[in-house]
C-alpha cells in the first residue's frame, strides 16, 4: 500500500508521494501532506551503524513508498557524493555543551544543499514515473542563497534545465559571483533590472502563461518549481535528524532511549517541520526549539497563538531567516487541526486577507512540544564571540541565533536535556558579520582578506565554494528589463 499524500486545504485531493513532488503545490494552493507520519520499521542500535546514505534510505523509502528501492537509492547515491566535503555528510561537533549538527557541508555550505542536491533526481524519476516526457525546467527567481543552491543542484542533471532570475543590484557582490560563475551547460542566470519582488512577480506570471505553456509543451518542455514546500525538500530534511540522534547513541553521547532537544534557526519552518516528522517516525526527541531572529512572528506565535505578519520587516544579519510568512508552518497548523483541511482554510484565508489569525487552546495544546524564542542582532554577534573566545569554535550567524536562543531556554527551564543545534550555515558564508562579531578591528579588511583571517582564527580550511570564486571566470552576463523575462526564457530554451 503506498503512503499518499493529502493537501491541507482540501481532504479530497489525494495524490502519490511522486505526484506530490511533480506539482509542489495542491491545486487549491495548500501543501501536501502524508496522510499519516510513517514510524521507523529499523531501531536506532540497526541505525547506529549505517552511514548516511544508508540512513537516508531507511527514512525516505516511508515516505516515498511509489519509489522502487533501485530508484531511490540510485536518487541519494548521486545526491550525497563528493560534492559534500566530508564523507560523513552531516558530522556532529561537541562545542559548550551542545552538539552541533553540520548541515552546511554541500556546494553552497550551507543547510539547503542537503535537499537541493537531491530534489533534481527525485524530479526527474517522478517524471518518469508519471510518464511525463518533457524536460524540466526549473524557474526560479531569487534573493541570493535559494538560487545557487538550486543551480548547483540541477547543473548537468539530464532531463532538466535551470533558469535563475535575480535583482541585479539587489544581491551581495559574494552571492552574485556565486551565482554567475555557475557551470553546467543547462543553467542560465540573469540579472534583472528591478529588484526581488519583481524578479517573483516576473517568475509567477511566466508559470501562469497558458500560452507559453502550450509552446513549451509543443516543444518537449514543461516548468517546475524547487521551491521549498515541495515535499521533495522536506522529506530529505528529516533524514539528518534520525541520522543525528543514532551518531550520538552510537558514541555514548545518549543512552537507549534517552530523549534529545533540538534547536533550529528558522525561516520558512521547513527544517523545524522536518525535525517534528522525525519525532513522530519514533526519534526520541523532547523539545523542539524554534530560534528566530529579530523578525520574531513566529516567537510571539509560540507565545500567545495569534499568528500576525503586520509588522515591521526587519533586515538582520541572519538574511535567510528574514520571513514575515512561514510558508511550512501551515503544514503543521493543519496537522494539530486534527488534520481538518476546512479549518486550516479557513486561517490560511484569513492570513491572505487580514495578515494575521489565531489559533484554538486545543491546537496549542497540540503544539506543547514546540519551545519558541528569539535572539537580537546583539545578542547574536555576542553569542559568536563568546562561543568563539570559550571554545575557538566559528558559528555564522544564523546558526548563532539558534545558540542563544538555547541559552535562554535552559536558564527558563532548567531543562538539562542532551541538545542537538542544527548549524545551517558555514560562518564562512557570511564572514563579514562573523568577523565582525568577534573583533571591531576587522572591520576595514576586503571580503576576501576577511576569509583568509577567519579560516586561520578558527582553524578551518577554507571551504571549495568559497575558494572556486576567487578565480572563477563569468559564465552568466544576461541581463534584462524585468519585461522581458518571457523573451529571454524563450531565447535561452530555442522555442
Ligand atoms: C533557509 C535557511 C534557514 C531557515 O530554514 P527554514 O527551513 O526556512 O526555516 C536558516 N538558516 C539558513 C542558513 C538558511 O539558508
Amino acid at each position: 500500500m503506498d503512503l499518499l499524500y493529502r493537501s491541507t486545504r482540501n481532504n479530497n485531493e489525494i495524490v502519490k508521494a511522486s505526484q506530490a513532488i511533480l506539482k509542489g503545490l495542491a491545486d487549491d494552493g495548500g501543501l501536501f501532506v502524508p496522510v499519516s507520519v510513517p514510524k521507523l520499521d529499523k531501531s536506532m542500535e540497526e541505525l547506529m551503524n549505517m552511514n548516511y546514505q544508508e540512513t537516508a534510505y531507511e527514512v525516505m523509502k516511508l515516505f516515498l513508498t511509489d519509489f522502487t528501492e533501485e530508484e531511490l537509492k540510485d536518487c541519494i547515491n548521486k545526491a550525497y557524493d563528493t560534492k559534500f566535503d566530508t564523507e560523513v555528510i552531516a558530522p556532529l561537533v561537541e562545542a559548550d555543551g551542545a552538539y552541533y549538527l553540520e548541515l552546511f557541508h554541500g556546494s553552497t555550505i550551507a543547510f539547503k544543499d542537503m535537499a537541493l542536491s537531491i530534489l533534481p533526481h527525485l524530479l526527474i524519476t517522478s517524471a518518469k514515473k508519471n510518464q511525463i516526457k518533457n524536460e524540466i525546467v526549473i524557474l526560479t527567481a531569487t534573493s541570493g542563497d535559494t538560487g545557487k543552491a538550486a543551480l548547483a543542484g540541477f547543473a548537468d542533471v539530464k532531463g532538466t534545465k535551470i533558469i535563475v532570475f535575480y535583482p541585479k543590484n539587489g544581491v551581495s557582490p559574494i552571492q552574485e559571483k556565486q551565482m554567475v560563475t555557475q557551470k553546467g551547460d543547462n543553467t542560465f542566470v540573469v540579472g534583472i533590472t528591478g529588484n526581488f519582488d519583481d524578479a517573483q512577480t516576473g517568475v509567477k506570471k511566466l508559470f501562469n502563461d497558458k500560452e507559453l505553456a502550450q509552446l513549451m509543451d509543443s516543444k518537449g518542455y514543461q516548468f517546475s518549481s524547487a521551491n521549498s514546500i515541495n515535499i521533495g525538500r522536506l522529506v530529505p530534511q528529516v533524514v539528518y535528524y534520525v541520522f543525528a540522534y543514532a551518531q550520538l547513541l552510537k558514541e555514548g553521547k545518549l543512552a537507549k532511549g534517552e530523549a534529545m532537544n533540538v534547536v533550529v534557526p528558522t525561516g520558512n519552518f521547513g527544517n523545524i517541520l522536518a525535525a517534528y516528522f522525525a519525532k513522530n517516525m519514533g526519534v526520541p526527541i523532547a523539545k523542539l526549539i524554534c530560534a528566530s531572529n529579530e523578525n520574531k512572528v513566529l516567537y510571539d506565535f509560540f507565545e500567545t497563538g495569534v499568528y500576525d505578519r503586520n509588522r515591521e520587516f526587519v533586515l538582520t544579519s541572519s538574511p535567510s531567516m528574514d520571513i514575515l510568512i512561514s510558508s511550512n508552518l501551515e503544514r503543521l497548523i493543519y496537522l494539530t487541526a486534527g488534520c481538518d483541511a476546512e479549518k486550516n482554510a479557513a486561517f490560511m484565508e484569513s492570513l491572505s486577507k487580514t495578515g494575521k489569525y489565531e489559533i484554538t487552546e486545543d491546537m496549542k495544546a497540540n503544539m506543547k512540544d514546540f519551545y519558541g524564542n528569539y535572539a537580537s542582532e546583539q545578542e547574536t554577534a555576542a553569542t559568536i564571540k563568546d562561543l568563539y573566545e570559550k571554545t575557538g569554535y566559528v558559528i555564522d550567524t544564523h546558526t548563532a541565533v539558534a545558540a542563544s536562543v538555547y541559552k535562554k531556554y535552559k536558564e527558563a527551564a532548567k531543562d538539562d536535556t542532551k541538545t542537538v543545534i542544527a548549524s545551517t550555515a558555514s560562518p564562512f558564508k557570511f564572514t563579514r558579520s562573523v568577523m565582525n562579531a568577534i573583533d571591531a578591528k576587522y572591520d576595514s579588511m576586503s571580503d576576501f582578506e576577511l576569509v583568509d583571517e577567519l579560516s586561520k582564527i578558527g582553524n578551518v580550511k577554507v571551504p571549495n565554494a568559497i575558494e572556486e570564486i576567487r578565480t572563477a571566470p563569468v559564465l552568466h552576463d544576461t541581463v534584462c528589463e524585468k519585461e522581458e523575462m518571457k523573451d529571454v526564457v524563450m531565447k535561452f530554451l530555442g522555442i
